[in-house]
């Protein structure tokens, strides 16, 4: 069954939102290795995979929904921030800004009656809530090091030890 227009742009417009938190935290990849902190570098380097992984699940429906793909500009991500609690407190309202698109293209499928759409979206709200879950923790232990270099450092070492999913 065909996607009602708008339900369609909304997802469209969810394409572009999973490349940019990828690319987002891309951006974050760079500056964790300009501060030699090589284990935060990785945890989002990963990070920046499975956003490309999330774009794709979208990408697959729309075509498999026999929908048109728009691909939107991805906009420059930040490239700077002044400490790691800065960078992973982007992450976290980056996560939350997703999060809050998820919920609105869910509410859109409903309004839509489009039940096809979700299985997919019930799967995203649930990836949200974890990707939450896991960012908030890591904000909170990079606050508790903030100014401990020891302590950046364990954690960097644990965060390097993410494998990719
Ligand atoms: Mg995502």
């Amino acid at each position: 069954m065909p996607m009602s227009e708008r339900l369609a742009a909304a997802f469209n417009r969810q394409i572009a939102a999973e490349f940019s938190a990828a690319y987002k935290y891309l951006a974050m990849a760079a500056y964790f290795d300009g501060l030699d902190l090589t284990g935060m570098s990785h945890w989002m380097e990963i990070q920046h995979e499975e956003e490309i992984v999330h774009a794709r699940k979208f990408f697959d429906f729309v075509l498999e929904r026999e929908e048109q793909v728009v691909l939107d500009a991805i906009p420059s991500p930040p490239q700077s921030f002044s400490s790691p609690e800065e960078a992973f407190a982007a992450a976290l309202e980056s996560e939350r800004a997703v999060t809050r698109m998820i919920h609105e293209l869910y509410r859109i499928a409903q309004e839509e009656g489009d039940y096809a759409s979700v299985p997919l979206l019930q799967w995203f709200v649930e990836e949200q809530n974890e990707e939450e879950a896991s960012v908030s923790r890591i904000l909170q232990r990079v606050r508790m090091a903030a100014g401990n270099p020891a302590a950046m450092l364990v954690l960097d070492r644990e965060l390097g030890e993410r494998a990719p999913e």
